[in-house]
């Protein structure tokens, strides 16, 4: 089984790939984790990551190919951040073809872009690794870590203004790929304002199905 997964940012998808490879025994390709990698040892990509600018679909495309010639996918996969665009969507069929491997279907965590807002800007870490949501999951005292009684902080990158950014760069670059995999007949719609076991129960349906 094939999947790929994609959500605006706040939709929970790191959870919910960790639970699906977990459960269904694929192999998780994150271009999260493939871009750290690729980091490493590649000059480029370690400053345009830092730079936190968009990595050139060419790249991006490129790191996604090594990935999938270096695993055995004939063992079944989830694609996790990837596709971004309808560009390197196109890649992806051209790369899949040449390995005889399908799409069995894309899972598709769809929340309310007010909600991913809501959801983004009230995360808060601590230094020692704890993180928090002051809506959904707050400390017991507010600020501060329940573990280590540090001062909780909030990344820059879910910041408002930047969770807007990120929000829009989504809706111009990833929406379109909805309209792509549902005229091709894979969209999975998941309801992605429901709890976190009850997004992981309906996209264990669709995948039993
Ligand atoms: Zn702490």
């Amino acid at each position: 089984m094939n999947y790929i997964l994609i959500g605006p940012p706040g939709a929970g998808k790191g959870t919910q790939a960790k639970k699906i490879v977990e459960k269904f025994e694929i192999i998780h390709l994150s271009t999260g984790d493939m871009f750290r990698e690729a980091k490493k040892s590649d000059k480029v990509i370690s400053r345009l990551l830092a730079s936190g600018e968009l990595v050139p679909d060419v790249i991006v495309v490129n790191i996604v190919k090594n990935c999938l010639l270096k695993y055995d996918v004939k063992k079944g996969f989830l694609l996790d951040g990837f596709p971004r665009t309808l560009n390197q969507t196109q890649e992806l069929d051209i790369m899949l073809e040449k390995e005889n491997v399908k799409i069995d279907g894309v899972l598709f965590i769809d929340l309310k872009l007010e909600e991913a807002i809501k959801r983004i800007s009230s995360r808060r870490t601590c230094s020692c690794g704890a993180s928090y949501n002051v809506e959904f999951f707050p400390p017991k005292q507010a600020g501060k870590c329940d573990v280590c009684n540090k001062d909780l902080i909030q990344r820059d990158d879910d910041k408002e203004e930047i969770v807007k950014n990120r929000l829009t760069v989504y809706e111009n670059q990833t929406k379109p790929l909805i309209e792509y995999y549902k005229n091709k007949g894979l969209l999975i719609e998941i309801d992605g304002s429901k709890s976190e076991s009850e997004v992981f129960k309906q996209i264990c349906k669709s995948i039993k199905k």
